[in-house]
Formats: C-alpha cells, sequence, structure tokens
C-alpha cells in the first residue's frame, strides 16, 4: 500500500479519496454517505484573523454588558454571564458553576486567544511557536465552547419569564449571538487548512 498525505478521509464513514481542486462555492461530498468533504472558496488567513480580532471584541462586550436585565414593579435587575456564574456559585447546585465557568468563558476564552495566536503567525507564513500543541488544544476545547447552548437557554428564560415579568436582552445579549456564530464559523474546518498551509514550516 502507498501513502499520500493528501488523501482526504470521509469523517463520517472512513471513505479515503484523493483531493480535486474546488472552485468558489463548490463542495466535494461523500460518495457512499454525501457527508460534505471539503468547500470550495475557503476564507483566507486575513479573513479568519478578522474574523477571530472581530470575535475578542465581542467577547468582551458579551463579558462586560449584561445579557438580561429583568423589571417589575419599579425594581430592576441586571446579570452579565459572570454574574450569572457567580449566582450559581452561591446556591445548592455549586458544582454546576464550575461547569457554566468553563463551558461559556473560559473555552471560548482559549478558543479566541489560540486562534488570534496561530492566524498571526499564519498571516506571515511562519508556524506559531507550539503550533502542534495549539491546533490540537483548539480540537479538543470545541466540545467544551457551549454558547450556543447558553444563548439557547437565555432566549427560552427569556420566552419564559415574559409572561410574569418584564424581561428585556441586554447589549451582552446580542453580542453573544454573534460571537457563537463567528466561533464555529473560525474554530471548524476553517483553522484545519493551516495544517495544509503551511506544512513546510511546521517544525
Ligand atoms: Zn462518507
Amino acid at each position: 500500500m502507498t501513502s499520500n498525505p493528501q488523501w482526504i478521509i470521509c469523517e463520517h464513514c472512513d471513505s479515503v479519496y484523493s483531493p480535486v481542486p474546488l472552485g468558489q462555492g463548490e463542495i466535494a461530498r461523500c460518495v457512499r454517505c454525501a457527508a460534505i468533504l471539503e468547500r470550495g472558496g475557503q476564507m483566507s488567513i486575513q479573513q479568519l484573523l478578522a474574523l477571530s480580532i472581530g470575535a475578542a471584541l465581542l467577547f468582551v462586550l458579551a463579558n462586560a454588558f449584561p445579557v438580561i436585565t429583568i423589571s417589575l414593579k419599579g425594581l430592576s435587575n441586571q446579570a452579565t454571564l459572570w454574574q450569572s456564574v457567580q449566582a450559581l456559585a452561591q446556591g445548592d447546585i455549586s458544582p454546576i458553576a464550575a461547569v457554566a465557568g468553563l463551558t461559556i468563558i473560559l473555552a471560548p476564552m482559549l478558543q479566541i486567544a489560540l486562534l488570534c495566536w496561530l492566524l498571526s503567525y499564519a498571516l506571515v507564513g511562519r508556524a506559531a511557536p507550539g503550533f502542534k500543541a495549539c491546533m490540537r488544544a483548539l480540537e479538543h476545547l470545541r466540545p467544551w465552547s457551549m454558547l450556543e447552548v447558553c444563548l439557547l437557554g437565555i432566549l427560552v428564560a427569556i420566552v419564559k419569564l415574559a409572561g410574569m415579568l418584564d424581561v428585556h436582552p441586554g447589549l451582552g445579549l446580542w453580542a453573544l449571538a454573534m460571537l457563537t456564530v463567528l466561533i464555529i464559523l473560525i474554530s471548524g474546518k476553517g483553522i484545519r487548512r493551516l495544517w495544509k498551509d503551511l506544512e513546510g514550516v511546521i517544525p
């Protein structure tokens, strides 16, 4: 058997294909299970880096501003992501606070930091120090970053509470929604191309 580092392996059924050049908007699908193998016209390193910096700014906004404001009979209260994690830590279910802190603050923060680190070096055609460890860390972090679950939870809470109280989504929630989309866009297949792009320079 010969081996070819360029082969594409279907993530769903392990079929092996030799790559074909794809044009803008073209998609390569697995013949056996129809899963998407590759998309043509991927984002450039500059675009990925710009989106990562955007994600970092949105992350700061999502954490600095309240995600939800609740008012009742003239009294008003608002909470940021960090305040909601702190509130969880005080109750009977305090271990949940650690999980919440990890999945909605720590994991996304590390993801964004690693993306900016890797991409700023890739922009000048170099592999960042610790390239392999950082790329693997990104893959391991992905299942732990649960911003979309958090977002869904807040939206359900807003809809449920709306009948009883005066509930308003805060600026932090809008930032969180945009951040969720950005992280899904960048951290998935987009970033894996670095393995191929930097093939000759990875130590
Ligand atoms: Zn397949």
